[in-house]
């Protein structure tokens, strides 16, 4: 993969397929108890900006509104957790086991870090935030950006 190319990916049953093009070839971890219950596990990501293309299936996309600031794009066949989608900025988190070869992608960090059950631990070295510092980099970044 070179970076900053763009990559195609699906959910499990091929009905929903996209295209998307990596900030970095890095992967991201969230903790929060939102990703833990959407995704079933931990949501493993790579940010994409506003690069996302459906390229099929856009019929069996469906969005699910999880918060005032955010949605989350899925397969309405096979229920396959594929993105998370800023609603200001349209800045698009893409589940990294969607894409059809995500394994150049380095593990880079793990954001909500307090919300992590003491059940299990990454052996990873990663740069760790707190959902506290999460928010305050975000507000930050849109004071900045947006005025
Ligand atoms: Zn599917
Ligand atoms: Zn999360």
């Amino acid at each position: 993969m070179e970076e900053g190319g763009k990559l195609t990916g699906g959910c499990l049953c091929g009905a929903v397929r996209f295209a998307a093009t990596p900030l970095k070839a890095e992967m991201d971890v969230c903790h929060c108890s939102m990703c833990q219950q959407w995704s079933g596990g931990v949501f493993m990501s790579t940010s994409c900006g506003g690069t996302l293309e459906i390229v099929k299936g856009q019929d069996q996309l469906g969005l699910y509104r999880s918060s005032e600031w955010a949605e989350r794009g899925f397969c309405r066949n096979c229920g396959s957790s594929l993105f998370w989608r800023g609603i200001a900025d349209g800045h698009v988190a893409v589940s990294m086991q969607a894409f059809d070869d995500a394994s150049r992608f380095s593990f880079a960090e793990e954001i909500f870090i307090d919300e992590k059950p003491a059940t299990y631990s990454f052996a990873n070295q990663t740069r760790k935030m707190t959902g506290a510092e999460v928010i305050a980099a975000y507000a930050a970044k849109q004071e900045a950006g947006h005025g």
